[in-house]
């Protein structure tokens, strides 16, 4: 423009002649009246939120080829209309920056763009290559709970018989593997038994290191309409949650499970029990009783830092109410004792016969839009259709359906994410391929993964956006489409099925997950055999149809149309168990005797401080996303510590100060303090969404013996004022690109 016609624009702005109608006019749209005149779509495709397990149905709006707006779907049973602020805006990361467009190689310690025919030619040398020479197992795989299952499966298919590793599992293994290793113990299969209609009818709903205000906002909508439910929250902080509850119990870190032990101990000596339940349908009970018999509320009070008396007023609230739901996300799972914790509350639910009726329920509330779907479409955990590694019967089932020996499935699963990891650092695993994950800023103790991603001979990221933090020590980058950009199925936490929906093509290069593994069967010349005729995510469901046929998570009489048209579909129906019978050798529930042990890295003179990590409702994961959005990015731009007012005054740190925060493994700095009572004196919290600030140079590197989860939410750490130039690397790689700082 030049700075006559600048001049002019400017005057008939100040005129009130120019006002900029192209950006700020209003329009009619037929479907949702007056909204600004760039969000008026020709057509409205349904479709499922691409962000958090709630599932919520959505409309995208498309304008000359663009997606223009998202609404929240009014006929869509899980969230009738309404969205979070995340999914909102979700069309924005379509057409985000910082989308990955071409495969890049390294060539001269340089990412290069380069062509699909040789990035996928590459792929397929440098892993067969490295196999050859080091064994199946040398090449590791990392997919994610953000893949369609169609994909997911198609995937699993590739890893295992395609290229022979086992050394395969999800990103889910960072958020929810607990719940799953939990359910199992307790009922012999994983699939969390209610729904969400239950928090509806519940009286009384105890929620377990839930943040839903924060992290499935939307959950709290079905709360609200619940008039007559009382809600018991129990989180060491005083999250938006705790603020909804009628009672809050403010537990000190990683005493859960005296709390649960606790419980159940005065539900027995009050005779608030369903004995006839426990008889019929579950072992191990006199056991359980003996046990819980030590979990005095004297003892209780002292671990769990309550009262006795609410203690009591708990138990007595939830043994008395006739329908009681407990929840939990990651305050349960994030724990070296999570699995074990999610059997003891299982425990509180079976001997009170709260499981399989309306409002009552152990629920699992899942981290990832598409976390179920990865868990039933197998091959990290277990394999497909909830399937025993460790089951000839299961074996031969799959392998009769799939035309193939049985011996080439293997008996056990291979290394867990953590375990690859290792495997990685310690130079036994070669090769890595990271799908539509971001562990650099995901994982905890970043200094031995930096290690693991510098090792490794050939290091592939997958990804809807490049540079990452974790793109930056690629070897190879195969940009990926994203949410918005294909079609098939994710399952939410209420194992609801819903249909996902193409709405754009793909930036640039950019290709769906599923062609990507279709053009690399091929070139490891196993297409044909594995998926035969397959041209498109709808084969790969069809197929999959066939494979969870009489399974538990049963898809044979879904079709995309009626997913589509119902707003999803349930598998196993309303809720699992509703006849009392369990998929365990005897038919009956196993009751465990659970005890609560001290978490490892209890605080000192050096490490004063509990540190706990979470997340908070602008922000998804690790920021690829939410933080290319730019309404989310500006309402949370940075991380920061929480820390009471005791012990700010302590260490005479001021609110808004920098400061850095000090473990035994790495150091993270310049993190903004808040100072404020929702963290109880010697506890500490911050989001781990930020790599600028990654909370996960401190954290843990410590692992759940069963699920292979990682402890992110209790470790020792110390507080020091920042130094005044603020510098320090904060572990940023230097690899060659530089990270998008947004990320
Ligand atoms: S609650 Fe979860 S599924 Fe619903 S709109 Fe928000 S992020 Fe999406």
């Amino acid at each position: 423009m030049s700075a006559l016609s600048e001049l002019k624009t400017k005057l008939l702005r100040r005129l009130g002649v120019d006002i900029r109608r192209d950006q700020y006019s209003y329009a009619k749209d037929p479907r949702f009246g007056h909204i600004s005149e760039t969000r008026v779509a020709d057509s409205w495709v349904a479709t499922t939120c691409g962000y958090c397990s709630v599932g919520c149905g959505m409309l995208a709006g498309v304008k000359d080829g663009k997606a223009v707006a998202v609404r929240g779907n009014p006929d869509h049973p899980v969230n009738v209309g309404k969205l979070c602020p995340k999914g909102l805006s979700e069309h924005h990361t379509l057409d985000a920056p910082g989308r990955a467009t071409q495969p890049m190689l390294r060539k001269d310690g340089k990412l290069v763009p380069i062509t699909w025919d040789e990035a996928l030619d590459t792929l397929v040398e440098r892993f067969t290559a490295i196999q050859a020479q080091h064994g199946k197992s040398a090449l590791g795989v990392i997919g994610t709970g953000q893949l369609l299952t169609e994909e997911f499966y198609t995937l699993g298919k590739l890893v295992r018989l395609g290229f022979g590793t086992s050394n395969h599992d999800g990103n889910t293994t960072l958020c929810m593997a607990s719940a799953v290793s939990g359910y199992k113990l307790s009922f012999g299969s994983d699939g969390p038994p209610g729904n969400y209609e239950d928090l509806e009818t519940a009286d009384v709903i105890l929620l377990i290191g839930a943040n839903i205000a924060d992290n499935h906002p939307i959950l709290c909508h079905r709360l609200e309409k619940n008039k007559n439910r009382t809600l018991i929250v129990a989180d060491p902080r005083v999250t938006k949650t705790a603020m909804m509850a009628d009672l809050h119990l403010p537990v000190k870190p990683r005493s859960d499970i005296a709390l649960i032990n606790g419980i159940a101990h005065i539900l027995i000596r009050e005779g608030l029990i369903d004995k006839k339940y426990i008889d019929e349908h579950t072992t191990g009970f006199a056991e359980l009783a003996a046990f819980v018999a030590d979990y005095t509320p004297e003892r209780v009070a002292l671990v769990t830092g309550l009262s006795e008396e609410t203690l009591l007023k708990t138990a007595l609230l939830y043994g008395r109410a006739k329908a009681a739901f407990i929840g939990w996300t990651m305050g349960v799972n994030h724990s070296t004792q999570g699995a074990v914790t999610v059997a003891a509350i299982n425990n509180l639910a079976l001997i009170t016969g709260n499981i399989g009726r309306s409002g009552a329920g152990p629920f699992s509330i899942t981290g990832q839009c598409n976390a179920m779907g990865t868990r039933e479409a197998g091959f990290t955990a277990s394999m497909p259709g909830y399937r025993k590694y460790e089951s000839a019967e299961h074996r031969q089932e799959l392998a009769d359906l799939w035309g193939i020996d049985a011996a080439r499935l293997p008996t056990a699963r291979g290394h867990a994410y953590p375990d690859i990891i290792d495997a990685a650092a310690a130079g036994e695993v070669k090769a890595l391929w990271f799908i539509a994950t971001n562990p650099a800023v995901s994982f905890p103790n970043y200094r031995l993964l930096e290690k693991a991603l510098r090792a490794v001979e050939f290091l592939v990221v997958q990804d809807g956006f490049h540079p990452t933090p974790t793109s930056d020590f690629a070897h190879l980058v195969l940009p990926a489409a994203i949410w918005g950009e294909k079609e098939g199925t994710y399952t939410n936490s209420e194992r609801r099925v819903s249909k996902v929906n193409r709405i754009v093509d793909p930036p640039g290069h950019a290709r769906p997950d599923f062609d990507i593994f279709m053009a690399i069967a091929e070139r490891l010349g196993v297409r044909e055999e594995l998926y035969p005729g397959w041209t498109s995510t709808r084969d790969a469901f069809h197929e999959w149809q066939k494979i969870s046929r009489g399974r538990m998570c049963d898809y044979s009489k879904f079709s995309w149309e009626d997913l589509e048209r119902q707003g999803g579909a349930q598998w196993g129906g309303e809720r699992l168990y509703a006849d009392g019978i369990f998929p365990t050798a005897t038919g009956r529930a196993q009751l465990h005797c659970v005890p609560c042990l001290p978490f490892t890295e209890q605080p000192n003179d050096e490490y004063p401080f509990i540190l706990n990590t979470g997340r908070t409702v602008e922000h998804w994961h690790t920021r690829t996303k939410t933080g290319a959005v730019a309404m989310l990015h500006n309402m949370t731009p940075n991380a920061w510590l929480e820390m009471n007012p005791v012990d700010a005054a302590a260490l005479q740190l001021k609110p808004h100060e920098k400061v850095t925060l000090i473990s035994r493994r790495s150091q993270v700095a310049g993190v903004e303090l808040r100072v404020t009572g929702i963290v109880a004196p010697g506890q500490l919290f911050m989001p781990f969404h930020f790599y600028e600030t990654n909370s996960n140079l401190v954290t843990l590197g410590e692992f759940d013996p069963i699920s292979r989860e990682p402890n992110f939410k209790q470790c020792a750490v110390r507080v020091e004022r920042s130094p005044s130039n603020g510098k320090s690397d904060n572990g940023k790689p230097s690899n060659g690109t530089s990270s998008n700082a947004r990320h």
